[in-house]
């Protein structure tokens, strides 16, 4: 892969607002949600009609939306990385990324009408469809952090830089408070995202992530990011997709 020199290095610095951002929602990741095993457990063609139903009334419902923020990074710890003045705690950060030198922040939301509608369904006791649009929109949001993670990874190859895949606090050691840190250096208020003081957001349809970038940054060591992403004419990808990329 070519590298861009210092001088080259166009990564959109500042926060960056992306609104109709494309949606695939996977029905095995909307089923899983529904406590079905992947290869295990055949939904039966009531549950799949019910999807179907579900997946229309969502798509209808969605307004997918990402906020982002590309920082340098400060400082580098065994556990830390320092950027926009802040120091984020995030277990073994240094050995699983190695050197990034800038670290993205970001929000991503379906919006709020999707559970407004769950919420209606279950006061009208309509019930399974209340808990599949629920999954769809799990499933949806979902999707749309891995589809921001491969723009991400467009962007960051624009500038030579190699992308890490996303984390999130709460997930994988990293502490949930952490929350507060990642809204301090990108809130989601653009998007209409907002957080509490339990670390809770609001739409709950909502992923707050951060990744890092950076020419010599570890990526696909646990698992190849190429594998699952859904640009299908990247220039750089580094293995085939899994499957037909569908965007
Ligand atoms: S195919 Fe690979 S290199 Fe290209 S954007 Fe996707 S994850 Fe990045």
């Amino acid at each position: 892969m070519g590298r861009a020199t210092p001088q080259e290095v166009v990564l959109p610095l500042g926060v960056q607002v992306l609104a109709d951002l494309p949606l695939a929602i996977d029905p095995d990741e909307v089923l899983r949600f529904q406590g079905y095993k992947k290869g295990v457990d055949a939904p039966t063609p009531d549950v799949r009609a019910l999807f179907d139903d579900a997946l229309a009334e969502g798509t209808r419902l969605m307004l997918p939306r990402a906020v982002v923020r590309w920082l340098p990074v400060e400082a580098r710890g065994p556990d830390t990385l320092e950027a926009g003045g802040e120091v984020l705690t995030i277990p073994l950060a240094g050995e699983r990324w190695g050197e990034v030198e800038y670290v993205a922040a970001a929000v991503v939301t379906i919006g709020d009408a999707l559970e407004r509608r769950v919420a209606a369904l279950w006061e009208s006791r309509e019930l399974p469809l209340a808990s599949m649009l629920d999954s769809v929109g799990s499933g949806a949001v979902e999707s749309l952090a891995e589809y921001l993670n491969d723009v991400l990874c467009q962007q960051g190859l624009a500038a030579g830089l190699a992308v890490t895949n996303r984390i999130s606090p709460g997930y994988a050691d990293w502490d949930v408070a952490e929350q507060h840190t990642l809204f301090r250096l990108c809130p989601g208020s653009p998007v209409g995202v907002t957080l509490n003081a339990a670390c809770f957001m609001t739409p709950g349809k909502s992923i707050s992530l951060l990744v890092g970038a950076g020419a010599r940054a570890r990526v696909d060591h646990y698992f190849s990011q190429c594998a699952r992403c859904w640009m299908r004419d990247c220039a750089y990808r580094r293995t085939p997709a899994r499957r037909t990329v569908h965007r």
